[in-house]
């Protein structure tokens, strides 16, 4: 018998393609040698052309879920992505109010190829319910937008952006300027608790093949989490942890391909 790894839990949609959600999270905490749980929380129909159907479980399924894997095995770190809806994301707030570990939330809006994975009506409970219960939350752009209204076009949009999602009442965030103009040639990401600033500036692969890439690194910083990291350390594992799986994305179907894990 071997000691056991750090417990991590993702909180999020099955992807049938293999490359997003649940898949891509416990991917990645495999690779990053924690021990991967999962509460499904919707069912996606998916490949590498997009999403071609989606069904929300219950709230009591996700709530059994997650009670079964928190009130027995217990949980180092929490990651959360698609919630589809405003129950579901209220029903997962009230979950994280009762957990002590700390929860990277990954404000899942839209994927990649335009199809909604959260209802517009939910995004009043990210802002009120969800984010307050956050030790980091990343959103992307797009994201930073629908939560606050910012169109981030410069680096001082995004410090402006970093104080309004906080504002909201996460300990941390991380606006992920992946698809900024400005940046031709790097992905630049701004990190914030309001007192200390982290640019995070990594190289852009010109890889098409990113799906995943969000849930790739909300789940390497929660399983930083889970390690025992604080969060510019987590963060800035996590960020090598998705340039490598970026770098490595590999084609699949006739869309676009996933990160790859076994970089
Ligand atoms: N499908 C599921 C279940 C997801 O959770 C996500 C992202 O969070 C996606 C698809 C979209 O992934 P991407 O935008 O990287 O293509």
């Amino acid at each position: 018998m071997t000691a056991a790894p750090p417990l991590c839990l993702t909180v999020a949609g099955s992807d049938s393609g293999g490359g997003a959600g649940i898949q891509a999270d416990l991917k990645t905490m495999l690779a990053l040698g924690v021990h991967g749980m999962s509460v499904v929380t919707a069912v996606t129909a998916q490949n590498s052309l997009g999403v071609k159907g989606a069904w929300e479980l219950p709230a009591e399924a996700v709530r059994a879920q997650y009670r079964a894997v928190v009130d027995d095995i217990g949980v180092g770190a929490v990651k959360t992505g698609m919630l589809s809806g405003a129950v579901l994301v209220e029903t997962v707030a009230e979950l994280l109010a009762g957990t002590a570990a700390p929860a990277v939330v990954d404000p899942v809006g839209v994927s990649k190829h335009g199809d909604a994975l959260l209802a517009p009506s939910a995004l009043e409970a990210v802002r009120k319910e969800l984010l307050p219960r956050a030790t980091v939350a990343t959103p992307n752009l797009d994201e930073v937008e629908q939560l606050t209204g910012i169109a981030v076009t410069s680096e001082d949009d995004m410090r402006r952006a970093a104080d309004a999602v906080l504002g909201y009442g996460p300990r941390w965030a991380l606006i992920k300027g992946g698809h900024l103009a400005a940046h031709a040639g790097e992905a630049v990401d701004l990190l914030t608790d309001g007192a200390e600033e982290f640019w995070l500036r990594a190289p852009r692969h010109d890889n098409r093949h990113t799906h995943g890439t969000g849930c790739t690194l909300a789940s390497a910083i929660a399983a930083g989490l889970a390690k025992g990291l604080e969060v510019p350390a987590a963060v800035t594992g996590a960020k090598e942890y998705v340039t490598g799986a970026i770098a490595a994305g590999f084609s699949l179907g006739g869309g676009i391909g996933p990160v790859d894990h076994a970089w």
